[in-house]
């Protein structure tokens, strides 16, 4: 394999045998049972496939446990899916249950497949983000943890059902166009350390960085710094992105917003944004039960609404979201209104309500 310091090496050195004999040539797959699939080729030839949860965070030990788990059953070939669950391929159907029993035995989950929930995609949070409105690993494993059925397989979906958390607007988790989609809020403006400004940040990119044109040049030229107009500010974090002098989280202040109806297959409609549906839920560390409540709500009000095979969105979009405010319980506020300077294209215009 060509060893260079540019970009990653061409994932298809890496594919394992079975996978590289038969690129492309893949006729159809079937779900065998939670957390195992199988894909036929062209040429007869197939593949089993084993899924389980990690905790995204992970620490080299369990790559070394994954990684002998591969070698011993996968010719040392694993991956990890892009919502981070491991996958272990293998041609030979005898290897699935020895694999689903190393994986339990390193204590991860088998499932993630088919009518259910896989894993949840997640950002740093407090763990290493210095802009986090709110922390990602202990949020998932709070939500994971009670929707932990709808990923082993215990429970089912109308269809499939992903979650995704980003701990700030940056949304580094590509919440915008998932099923549910938790993302970290600031509801305070950001705090400006005058003395520090011209240190660590330059005034003109801090002034071009923000959206609204909040910011702008102090009016004493004696001091090297700008001033933020409150009124303007829709607390979005971008300038502490590129001022660490404009620091905006705040310990009461920051808080989870939820979204819905987001998915980005093209399967049946287009690819569907993500709405707001509550504003703000302040944090509450260690479990969220806030937040997990909700959720879990929306899950369940999905499952027993939801037409067989329909996306979340694509529910909502078919009963109306004031249907979808109605079933869940949630109440709908000013904030769920878009009235920013793109609501023309987003705002429904129509006089048809469906209540
Ligand atoms: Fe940092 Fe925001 Fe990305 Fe979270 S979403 S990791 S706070 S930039
Ligand atoms: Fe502007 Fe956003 Fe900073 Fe507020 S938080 S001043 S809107 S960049």
């Amino acid at each position: 394999m060509a060893t260079t310091d540019i970009g990653p090496p061409d994932y298809k050195e890496m594919l394992p045998e079975v996978i590289a004999k038969n690129y492309g040539k893949w006729k159809y797959h079937e779900d065998i049972k939670p957390g195992v699939f199988k894909h036929v080729s062209e040429t007869g030839d197939e593949a089993f496939t084993v899924r389980c949860g990690s905790p995204r965070l992970v620490s080299v030990d369990l790559i070394r446990d994954l990684c002998d788990i591969a070698d011993k059953y996968c010719d040392g070939h694993f991956r990890f899916t892009s919502r981070y669950n491991p996958e272990f391929i293998t041609p030979n159907k005898d290897n699935i249950e020895p694999i689903i029993a190393a994986i339990e035995k390193i204590g991860l989950p088998v499932g993630g497949t088919g009518r259910g929930i896989s894993n949840m995609i997640h950002t740093q949070g407090w763990i290493h983000c210095h802009g986090a409105a709110t922390d990602a690993s202990g949020v998932v494993k709070a939500i994971m943890d009670e929707m932990y059925d709808y990923f082993v397989g215990k429970k089912t979906l109308p269809q499939k059902l992903r979650i995704s958390l980003a701990c700030c607007l940056n949304m580094c988790g590509a919440i915008h166009a998932t099923d549910l989609a938790v993302v970290g809020v600031h509801t305070r403006v950001p705090t400006i350390d005058h003395e520090h400004m011209t240190v660590l940040c330059e005034l003109p990119t801090t002034q071009a960085s923000c959206p609204t044109g909040a910011i702008r040049k102090h009016p004493d030229p004696n001091i090297k710094s700008v001033t933020v107009n409150d009124d303007k500010c829709m607390y979005c974090g971008n300038c502490f992105t590129v001022c660490p002098a404009m620091p905006i989280a705040h310990a009461e202040g920051d808080g989870i917003a939820i979204y819905v109806g987001g998915k980005v297959s093209n399967a049946r409609k287009a690819p569907m944004f993500s709405r707001l549906v509550i504003p703000y839920i302040p944090n509450n560390p260690p479990r969220w039960p806030e937040v997990t409540s909700v959720l879990k709500n929306i899950v369940e009000v999905y499952a027993s609404n939801a037409h067989p095979f329909e996306r979340v969105g694509e529910w909502i979009e078919r009963v109306g979201w004031e249907r979808f405010f109605k079933l869940t319980g949630i109440p709908f506020v000013e904030q769920n209104i878009d009235d920013f300077e793109l609501a023309r294209d987003t705002l429904r215009t129509t006089t048809q309500f469906k209540w």
